[in-house]
Parts: structure tokens; C-alpha cells; sequence
């Protein structure tokens, strides 16, 4: 009979190569587990570190197919996958987690807040559009005042995708395309939490973390843990994100992205059915690690504890403005004398204007003390090009 741990070893698959992917790696080779991972690029951050690589494109149909035949379960490390085939793959019989229909609703952002509505979870007021034609008529039929964000519905990650509009000069920079807008939040904090589930329903939370924004590529710059908010706050932020796993009944970890209001009203933002930038400090600073944990969900092995060992921050390592070209990280061995820093570096040859190359993770006795050195590692390392 196969096994995870014998000789006839069940095969993992993972759609795309990236840093996640390689994350969930180190500990699939921990356990001496059986992966196969797909991606489009041979220099892929998986491409070493998995039991066999294939080269190709996880958005087509094909492709997937002739990829998941092979495996036992299949799993992703990003939300751009093909899930028509998933979904045929789990009809033949294969484990996929998460499941495709969730992949597909998160997809999508008008599917993902029409279920926030439909399962009475708070997200901030907004409506759905086709066109730009149709968003105008129903700006004035639901009397939206400026500034509100415009999101498209697909394709969008990392604030790609993402505008928030102020005046009405700025409608004619808004691509014609399906979306969605909503009001904009009055952010008091940034939070984030990730969440498992595995497949007999037992469900954990890591602690929240509180993120700080770069702000003009508008993406996560660090990530700190434990979030600076009143336990009653981050009780009912765990509480709100448990919610959406159970309604969602997904098989794996979900990462949930929160707004923090001033009022203290708290609203979802997204949610991401999968590892996550939010949850890398789990590595150092909690008892399991959110790679670990996803794995023991969708293997149907007992989830880990979430405890918090020691508060961190976690500084994302970006392409430097005005760099792009084979990478080079400026001062990588000064910074590793700081005390309790953790370095992770991707892998990725080529460097661009906040790409996202690596990251490294500060534990200290305090956050004041992680967050002093956090300050200290973004000053000493840079990604640059040779
Ligand atoms: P992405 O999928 O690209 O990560 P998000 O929906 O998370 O896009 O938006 C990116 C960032 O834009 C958020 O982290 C937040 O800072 C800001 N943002 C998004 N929606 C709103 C909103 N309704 N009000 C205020 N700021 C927002």
C-alpha cells in the first residue's frame, strides 16, 4: 500500500515554483515526502529541492492535466492556476487542496466579496461592474462618493490591479475591464492571519500580524508579530478569519488580509488560499511554521501548534529602484552579524524594481528590540544588480 513514509511513496504535486513553493519544499524534504513541482521557468526557486521538476504552464488545461496524472494530491502555491483541470483531476480521483471551487472563487474578487455578503462576513461596501460603462451608471445609482478603491475582478496581486481614486479626472485611467469599487477604509491597522484547516475539520490560527506598507510599489515592506492591538481586537480578528475557513470548508491554510478600522470596526479585505508573505516569520518565531502546517492539512496529518515562540519582524528583500539585471544583495554579510536575523533568498537570478527576492526574519527577547534591528537590516541590505 502506499505510504508518505514508506517506499511506495504517494506523489505531492504544487502548481508553481516560486518562494513559496520552495518554503513548503524545505519541509516536504524534511519529511522526506515525494514532490513534483510545475512552473513555467526552469530557473524557478523550486527548481532544485523537489524530486522532479517539470517545465510548463500551470494555466493550461493540458499541461495540468498531463502534470496531476501522475500525482496522489495537488496542491498550489499560487492562486493563477488552471482549476478546470483540477477539477477534473479531483473527479478522477486525486486529492486536490484546496479544493479547485475555492481557488476559483478567490480567483475572482466580485466572487470573493459577493461570499463576505452572502455569509454575512464584514467587508467594506462596494458593487461589481462588467465595463466601465456599466460602473459609471451604477456609481450614480448607488450614490458612491470619491475617493473609493478600484479593484479588477482578475490578474491583480501585490497592489497591481489595485487604484484608489480621488477625483473624478481620474475614472480615465481606470482600464476597461471587469471590477469591482469600494469604499475606501478609514486603516487604523493592517492586519493579517493565517488559518488551516485540514480534512477532518480541525481548524488552527496563527497569531495576527500587523503589516506596514512600501508606500509607492504598495506592497508588504515588513510584517511584525505579535500585532500591536488590544487582545480583544485580535481575538476577534482570529475569530472573524476562523469563520471564513469554516464557511469556506477549505482543506489547507488560508491566509486572511484584515482592515483594522479607526472606528474599530473590522473588515476583510481579501483572502489568499494558500502560504503567504503575511505568515514567513512562522518559520522562526512560531512552533510549527504556516509550510509545515499546510502541508500536515492536506496530508491529513494532525495540525501543529500555532504558539508564538519569540516576537518577530519580517523585512521583505525587494529589487532596488533603478536596478534591474542579475541580482546582487549589497551587504548580505554584514547583515547576518545582527543577532537572531534570518536570511532567505529566493533564488531568483534577475533583479527588477521591487521584485520580491528574499526576506529575513528578526527574532528578538521584544518587538521593540526585533523592530530596532529590523530598521538596521533594510539599511545595511540592498538588492541591486552586478
Ligand atoms: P492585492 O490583491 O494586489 O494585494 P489588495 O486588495 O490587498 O490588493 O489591495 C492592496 C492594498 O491597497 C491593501 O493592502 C491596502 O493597503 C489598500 N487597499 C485595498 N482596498 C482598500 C480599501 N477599501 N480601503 C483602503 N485601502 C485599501
Amino acid at each position: 500500500m502506499k505510504n508518505y513514509f514508506s517506499s511506495k511513496e504517494i506523489k505531492i504535486g504544487i502548481l508553481g515554483g516560486g518562494q513559496l513553493g520552495k518554503m513548503l519544499l524545505d519541509v516536504a524534504r524534511r519529511y522526506d515526502l515525494y514532490t513534483r513541482v510545475l512552473d513555467p521557468s526552469v530557473d524557478a526557486p523550486c527548481a532544485i529541492g523537489c524530486k522532479e521538476f517539470v517545465q510548463g504552464s500551470f494555466n493550461d488545461y493540458d499541461t495540468v492535466m498531463a502534470f496531476g496524472a501522475d500525482c496522489d494530491v495537488l496542491t498550489i502555491e499560487i492562486e493563477s492556476v488552471n482549476t478546470r483541470a483540477l477539477k477534473e483531476l479531483q473527479k478522477q480521483g486525486k486529492l486536490v487542496f484546496p479544493q479547485p471551487e475555492i481557488v476559483e472563487l478567490i480567483q475572482n474578487k466580485v466572487l470573493q466579496k459577493q461570499f463576505y455578503d452572502d455569509n454575512q462576513l464584514p467587508t467594506a461596501p462596494w458593487f461589481g461592474f462588467k465595463n466601465k460603462a456599466e460602473m459609471k451608471k451604477k456609481m450614480e445609482k448607488h450614490s458612491f462618493h470619491l475617493p473609493f478603491v478600484w479593484k479588477a475582478a482578475t490578474g491583480g496581486y501585490d497592489g497591481r490591479g489595485v487604484m484608489v481614486v480621488r477625483n473624478i479626472n481620474e475614472l480615465e485611467n481606470i482600464p476597461d475591464v471587469p471590477g469591482l469599487i469600494e469604499e475606501l477604509a478609514a486603516i487604523e491597522h493592517e492586519i493579517a492571519l493565517v488559518a488551516a484547516r485540514n480534512q477532518i475539520g480541525e481548524v488552527t490560527a496563527f497569531p495576527p500580524v500587523e503589516m506596514s506598507f512600501h508606500p509607492i510599489a504598495n506592497l508588504v515592506e515588513y510584517v511584525f508579530c505579535p500585532a500591536q492591538l488590544s487582545e480583544e481586537k485580535l481575538e476577534q480578528a482570529s475569530k472573524l478569519a476562523l469563520s471564513l475557513v469554516d464557511k469556506l470548508g477549505i482543506v489547507g491554510v488560508l491566509a486572511v488580509e484584515m482592515f483594522v478600522n479607526k472606528n474599530g470596526e473590522i473588515w476583510i479585505n481579501e483572502c489568499a488560499p494558500r502560504v503567504h508573505n503575511s505568515g514567513h516569520l512562522t518559520i522562526e518565531a512560531c512552533i510549527t511554521s504556516q509550510f509545515e502546517q499546510h502541508l500536515r492539512a492536506i496530508l491529513g496529518f494532525p495540525l501543529g501548534s500555532t504558539k508564538q515562540i519569540r516576537p518577530a519582524v519580517m523585512v521583505n528583500l525587494t529589487g532596488e529602484d533603478g536596478f534591474t539585471g542579475p541580482v546582487y544583495y549589497e551587504g548580505a554579510k554584514k547583515m547576518l552579524a545582527t543577532e537572531g536575523a534570518y536570511m532567505h533568498l529566493y533564488g531568483k537570478t534577475e533583479t527588477r524594481p521591487y521584485r520580491k527576492m528574499g526576506h529575513v526574519t528578526i527574532t528578538a527577547e521584544t518587538l521593540e528590540m526585533a523592530r530596532e534591528n529590523a530598521l538596521k537590516v533594510k539599511e545595511i541590505m540592498r538588492v541591486r544588480s552586478v
